[in-house]
């Protein structure tokens, strides 16, 4: 078989692609997952599951960073979705999608046809979103976006203490204010998961053109010359050669350039290091990395309805819920476990909000891993710098397709983000002290009283300071010098080959990454789209030679 399309990863951008690009029954598309199918977890499909696929070996590739130089050299954890749907089927399921700003800065640094204006309709485009139509959302799209089904008490007075402590209220993160306080719209519907597995790839499974491969993994992209021909896979044990007109990488922001490194396609010297034969020489492969720093404030919980391990919740909370999900699909089974947040100014001067708050309904520390810590009732308040100026970088730790990158997102290591979460901590904390949320306070865990001064909250976020999931960058739209890819998403240099995910985002939006990452998709099978029609359209047309 020879593919028109081959798409490496069946993430979030992976599936937007498949729906679109299988669209046509003439064209054929093969989508490449690594991971197993989404379908076989029930884990997905119930949001409270977070916590458990937080830590799966088989549905996360469960990498951890290199020793990150400004928070004393610890190693942080970076999940990442391993699955049909990738890290939309493992996330917390909040739904923005970054300040307009954002999407303007990303035209103004010359990508031509992503400013907001051209972006917003791809954002309405892709969403059925429960609370209606208007400027902003669409509604009939792929992916359902819905009010939490059961929101906790203890995050509808995080709001209201929010509003207390002087910030306005919203009810949509998305218009074109973003700023104030509320509960997320999350990517569910009736109390379920909905990725974008679910919302883009599941109606079309069915489709004869479309062939999904799961639990292959792909080692390479093949070239002739400059040309993507094909893709090396491994799948059962075997290594299999799948031949496409156009190869669309859509591995993320950690395995796109992974895979680019690991094709002979990136910066030299790293080529070299690991005898990589050289395809094409790209500085840009793997530069850029950003990610949000996210520092945690956590509070004791006087009262008991928040989410914890106790013998009250294995006892009679647990079984009730589970009884609330089967026949109600409500309940704190329902829960994303980070349902309040915020977007807001850390300080007056600020044009657009420069932090996020996201609360999570539990006692929090390092990605939940350590279950121990949550042995207890509280609730934990993140707050993260929207737009980090530290950049980071991710290179091989040798050529072998299994084994991890060496992840460098250089967390905090610019002074204006540590003063930024300085910052930050101390709105969370105020928040905290607020009337709504007195009757829940029962005295701070972390960073405890004891820490006040401002050098005192800074030595505090070196140790405890760690990322909220949102790597992108590394193989970066643009023209300059380290760009990887240019505006309609082509690799800089070569011939049909394209890279669409969240690694191509030039700077880090202000908010959650899966929806304008869907986004991106969208845009990109638009250009395809438009590209092969246009050269349909110009192939010449056969006449027929009457014969005598
Ligand atoms: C724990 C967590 C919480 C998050 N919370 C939120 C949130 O609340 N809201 C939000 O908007 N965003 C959130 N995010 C971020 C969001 O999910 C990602 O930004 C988004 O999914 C990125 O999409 P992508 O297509 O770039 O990559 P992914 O969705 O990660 O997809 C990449 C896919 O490629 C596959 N793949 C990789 N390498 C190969 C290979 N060699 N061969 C075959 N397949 C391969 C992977 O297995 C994966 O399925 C969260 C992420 C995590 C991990």
């Amino acid at each position: 078989m020879n593919y028109d399309y081959i798409i490496i990863g069946g993430g979030a951008a992976g599936c937007v692609l498949a729906n679109r690009l299988s669209e046509n029954p003439d064209t054929q598309v093969c989508l490449l997952e690594a991971g197993p199918s989404d379908k076989k977890n029930p884990l997905i499909k119930i949001p409270v599951g977070i916590i458990a696929l937080m830590r799966s070996k088989s549905y996360n590739w469960r990498y951890w960073t290199t020793p990150q130089k400004a928070l004393n050299g610890r190693r942080v954890y970076i999940p990442r979705g391993k699955t049909l749907g990738g890290s939309s089927a493992v996330n917390a399921m909040c739904y923005t999608r970054g300040h307009k700003w954002d999407f303007d800065h990303w035209e103004s640094l010359g990508n031509k046809g992503w400013g907001y204006k051209d972006v917003l309709p791809l954002f309405r485009r892709s969403e059925n979103y429960e609370p209606g139509e208007n400027e902003f959302h669409g509604v009939g799209g792929p992916v359902n976006i819905s009010d939490l089904q059961s929101p906790m008490q203890v995050s509808k007075d995080f709001v209201k203490a929010g509003v207390e402590a002087g910030y306005p209220e919203t009810d949509d993160f998305n218009n074109d204010v973003q700023e104030g306080m509320g509960l997320f719209k999350v990517f569910q519907k009736n109390g379920e998961r909905f990725g974008a597995a679910r919302g883009y790839l599941h109606p079309v499974l069915d489709r004869p053109n479309l062939t999904v491969l799961t639990g292959a993994s792909a080692n390479k992209i093949l070239f002739d010359g400059k040309r993507a021909t094909g893709v090396e896979i491994s799948r059962n044990g075997k290594t299999e050669t799948l031949k496409a007109n156009d190869i669309l990488l859509s591995g993320g922001a950690i395995n796109s350039p992974k895979l680019l490194l690991l094709s002979g396609v990136g910066p030299k010297a790293e080529l070299e290091k690991h005898n990589i034969p050289m395809v094409h020489e790209l500085p840009g492969v793997g530069e850029n990395l950003q990610d949000h720093p996210d520092i945690l404030v956590v509070q004791k919980s006087k009262r008991w309805q928040t989410l914890a391990f106790s013998p009250k919740s294995f006892v009679w909370d647990g079984p009730i819920a589970v009884f609330n999900y089967i026949f109600r699909r409500k309940d704190f089974l329902t829960s994303n476990v980070a349902e309040a947040g915020g977007f807001v100014k850390s300080r007056p001067e600020e044009e657009i909000p420069d932090i996020q708050f996201h609360m999570s309904n539990t006692r929090l520390d390092n990605h939940g891993l350590d279950l121990t810590f949550s042995i207890g009732y509280g609730f934990s308040g993140h707050v993260c710098a929207l737009r980090p100026k530290a950049r980071g970088r991710l290179t091989l730790q040798d050529a072998n397709p299994a084994s991890d990158p060496n992840i460098d997102p250089n967390l905090l290591d610019h002074p204006d983000d540590m003063e930024t979460m300085v910052r930050g901590v101390k709105a969370v904390r105020n928040i905290f002290a607020q009337n709504a949320l007195k009757s829940w306070c029962n005295g701070e865990i972390f960073p405890g009283e004891a820490v006040q001064s401002d050098e005192e909250i800074r030595d505090f976020i070196r140790r405890k300071a760690d990322n909220i999931y949102h790597p992108v960058g590394t193989c970066k739209m643009g023209h300059d010098d380290m760009a990887v890819v240019d505006d309609t998403l082509k690799v800089h240099g070569m011939q049909n080959l394209r890279v669409i995910d969240a690694s191509i985002f030039p700077t880090l939006v202000g908010g959650n990454t899966t929806a304008p990452t869907l986004m991106v998709a969208e845009k990109a099978a638009d250009m395809i789209l438009a590209e092969k029609n246009a050269a349909v359209m110009a192939a010449p047309t056969q006449t027929a030679v009457p014969t005598a």
